[in-house]
């Protein structure tokens, strides 16, 4: 089985890429590098440096491929929220595009990258597949717009697909050839950038005013490794024609001070930060119920948030 894997370059594809090799599934990349890096790809696997909406660099990419699992795309919420024009264009055309040429090729399975953002402020937590979904930003409209898109397209051309809702993803996989870690410029994650911080660039802590019980954000946080065993199941149950959607969490919600509390606490003394004003674009509680992705897919997530503050600890060093 060969899958095209779209964002193979950055922090979650590459981390795809490494797996799925280990499971001996042949791989393709097809990724433009604008945020990903081109040293991730192993030796041996076809890449084609290319974007999403260059439909030859695509048509290229898919050559013999059986499933497409669909990384590549704009990922900020606060960038989406200053270009929204750029995340429209990347993330729906682009993915519009794929569609068309996977059509072309009678490639019909897809795993996509969807995302937590879709639901906005939730009424109800935890989220489940089928709450109410009304976007905060115009990172999660793009996201909830490619959702519909997919549905559609499996009524209407008989295609297999999953989306993914991620929630907060962290931690890191570790390959022979190093650490699979997030390496944006610049981070806008909060676990990287509190395991960064000092006391002359303190973490912001973005909003203390929020309704929750310390007054930040909260958040569910899922290992990367275990997100990528969720994709194979996904990968897996797929092959009548439908869409079906899951939530990706751990099931539990952390605020960002208690991030820095257990970050604090596997470094071994008290991580600087500073309370700042809230950030355009951000919820204020986002968990997720993974029952569906339990009970259809057979998925666990096995990872805590130590376990992701230390491994992206060690990612980094
Ligand atoms: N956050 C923060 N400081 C940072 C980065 C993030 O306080 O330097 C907060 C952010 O406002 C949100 C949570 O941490 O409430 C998680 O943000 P992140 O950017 O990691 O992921 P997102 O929820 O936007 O996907």
């Amino acid at each position: 089985m060969r899958v095209l894997v779209t964002g193979g370059t950055g922090y979650i594809g590459s981390t795809a890429v490494e797996i799925l090799l280990s499971r001996g599934i042949e791989i393709s990349i097809l990724d433009d590098c604008s945020t990903g890096h081109a040293d991730t790809v192993p030796a041996g696997v076809r890449f084609v440096e290319g974007s999403l909406l260059n439909s030859a660099q695509v048509a290229k990419a898919l050559m013999q491929c059986d499933a497409v699992m669909h990384f590549a795309g704009k990922s900020l919420v606060g960038e989406s929220v200053e270009k929204p024009d750029l995340y429209h264009s990347v993330n729906v055309n682009g993915t519009r595009n794929l569609l068309d040429e996977m059509r072309k090729q009678s490639i019909n399975k897809i795993v996509f990258s969807s995302s937590a953002a879709t639901y906005g402020e939730p009424k109800v937590v935890p989220i489940l597949e089928t709450s109410e979904t009304i976007p905060t930003n115009p990172y999660g409209a793009t996201k909830l717009a490619i959702d519909h898109m997919i549905t559609a397209e499996a009524a209407a051309h008989g295609i297999s697909a999953a989306s993914l809702r991620y929630f907060n993803v962290a931690g890191a996989l570790k390959a022979d050839r190093g650490w699979l870690a997030e390496r944006h410029n610049p981070e806008t994650h909060l676990i990287p950038n509190v395991l960064r911080s000092t006391t002359e660039n303190p973490v912001k802590i973005f909003g203390t005013d929020w309704p929750t019980e310390d007054g930040t954000c909260i958040r569910d946080y899922v290992h990367v490794i275990d997100l990528i065993d969720a994709h194979l199941k996904a990968l897996d149950s797929l092959g009548n024609a439908g869409h079906q959607i899951y939530n990706l969490g751990s099931g539990s919600g952390y605020s960002v001070r208690q991030v820095v509390a257990a970050a604090s606490a596997a470094i071994g003394h008290q991580i600087p930060f500073l309370d700042s004003p809230r950030r355009a674009g951000d919820p204020a509680i986002l968990i997720a119920d993974i029952t569906k992705a339990q009970s259809q897919l057979g998925w666990e997530p096995t990872r805590d948030l130590n376990v992701m503050v230390s491994d992206t600890l060690k990612s980094m060093a």
